[in-house]
């Protein structure tokens, strides 16, 4: 059955680009009923943190993409974090070097690159010549005896390298592009190069989907899972699937710095989970030719590889927006006010805790919830409820208050004082009899009633919340404004 898995290593935020990884992992997994390995590649101790670990399982968590072997959930091939596997490196790197799979490489840094210079120079292919290949025993002495370090560089075959890739097809690597290559460092540290592979094939994963970016290392770790099959220790090359990059702005790639590649984002800003995964699933991937918004579960069942895009994907904020605002209206009501709460509280919101008013709040709700693209707008959408006095605005203020408004907000405030407040219906009839004597239209009329009594010239449907935030505070807020 198929096994994928999720690896991440844990530096710095989760971006975009990392989450549509997890997600097709998850989706084929799901889709298939295989098997979600998550794993963590800490191999890197400068650049690797606890903190973007936490991130990574906190990030997962709030997506909801669920993983059944890895951190925190164990599974057969524990443990899932690659500095807990030092072991297991040390020992496979033995082996290869025991099968004369891989080789101690004495070139330093300078001799390396003086070689490559030349070679270029006399158009050669410019990677690792295999110098230390054929070293004899001897020569390894005499530098042992210098006291050279030596790195651990694995033999590539001397013959191209083909496999089919489920997302571009057959792909042919020739041996001058891609040259033996370090496993090792010289302090005895396993690199990405080694560990990754050896544990594909130890947690027996079946298919490696992974960023284009990716793609160049597929020849050489095909070429170490014959040696790790040779050895008995992998039994099968997995499929590899490599998906399209992601492009940003000006048509350059989604950098992981670019500030809207940041998960955190997205999350602060109250995108639902399912709503960016939704958009995060067409960066390479369709649905169906005319349908764009569709939940998790009709994701899973539709996910295929074969489906896959190998062109590059293109970035787009705002129609990421847009198909947040269709899952926030796909909520029941009663999810989307749960949803909302925490922009309801501080720090997000800016009125007093105790001003919050449960039943004015579910009032208001459904007038809120067709109108948002993403959660944290909801503040400013109802605020007028919860402050002690409307937000100043001075732009609005300026904008809904050209000329005179008093002798209309006096006439209005008479009618609306006449009015039925248990009806917005009234409430409307009133403003606009009101206009109607100062001879203007009801949105002309009604601007600056809002304005007095929201501080905005735009917000939910106006009568339904001046009948939620009821008469007698309606009529002193007009007050205000006329004093
Ligand atoms: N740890 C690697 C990365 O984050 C995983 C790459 C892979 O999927 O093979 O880039």
């Amino acid at each position: 059955s198929v096994r994928v898995r999720f690896c991440p290593s844990p530096t710095g935020n989760p971006h975009v680009g990392l989450v549509r990884t997890a997600l097709f992992n998850w989706a084929y997994a799901r889709h298939t009923g295989g098997t979600m390995v998550f794993r963590i590649e800490d191999t890197d101790a400068a650049r690797d943190s606890e903190e973007s670990y936490n991130q990574l399982l906190d990030s997962m968590r709030w997506l909801g993409l669920d993983w059944d072997e890895g951190p925190e959930v164990g599974g057969p091939h524990a443990p899932y974090r690659q500095s807990q596997r030092m072991d297991i490196y040390r020992d496979v790197a033995e082996k290869l070097l025991a099968g004369g799979y891989a080789y101690h490489c004495y070139c330093t840094a300078l001799e390396l690159e003086a070689r490559r210079d030349a070679a270029r120079a006399a158009g050669r292919p410019s990677g690792y010549d295999g110098k230390c290949r054929t070293l004899s025993a001897e020569q390894k002495a005499a530098y042992d005896a210098e006291g050279r370090e030596s790195i651990v560089r694995f033999k590539m075959p001397e013959e191209p390298i083909t496999f089919t890739d489920l997302v571009r097809g057959e792909l042919t690597f020739t041996p001058d592009n891609v040259p033996d290559y370090g496993i090792v460092r010289a302090n005895g540290a396993p690199l990405y190069t080694l560990v990754n592979p050896v544990d594909d094939a130890l947690m027996e994963i079946t298919h490696v989907l992974r960023g284009e970016d990716l793609l160049s290392s597929t020849p050489r770790q095909i070429a170490l899972y014959k040696a790790l099959i040779e050895l008995g220790i992998a039994k099968e090359i997995p499929s590899f699937a490599h998906l399209p990059y992601v492009m940003g702005e000006g048509n350059k790639k989604l950098s992981k710095r670019d500030p809207q590649a940041s998960l955190n984002l997205y999350r602060e800003r109250g995108f639902l989970p399912e709503g960016l995964l939704n958009y995060l699933s067409l960066l390479g991937w369709s649905f169906s030719a005319d349908q764009d918004i569709f939940t998790i579960p009709e994701m899973v069942a539709k996910f295929d590889l074969a489906d896959v895009n190998a062109n590059p994907a293109r970035f787009d904020l705002k129609k990421a927006e847009a198909i947040n605002a269709d899952h926030i209206r796909m909520l029941d009501v009663k999810a989307f006010t749960e949803a909302c709460e925490p922009w309801l509280k501080a720090p997000h919101a800016n009125w007093a805790p105790e001003n919050f008013d449960r039943a004015a709040w579910e009032a208001i709700a459904p007038h809120a919830q067709t109108r948002l693209t993403v959660l944290s707008d909801i503040t400013a959408n109802v605020d007028f409820l919860f402050l002690d006095e409307p937000v100043e605005d001075e732009a609005s203020w300026t904008k809904a208050m050209k000329g005179d408004p008093a002798a209309l907000l006096t006439t209005a405030r008479a009618r609306l004082e006449g009015a039925d407040w248990t009806s917005p219906e009234s409430l409307k009839e009133a403003v606009l009899a009101a206009g109607e004597e100062h001879g203007l239209k009801l949105g002309k009329a009604q601007a600056p009633v809002r304005v007095a009594v929201t501080g905005r010239t735009v917000g939910l449907p106006l009568f339904e919340s001046l009948e939620i935030l009821g008469k007698d505070r309606t009529l002193a807020r007009i007050d205000a404004a006329l004093a």
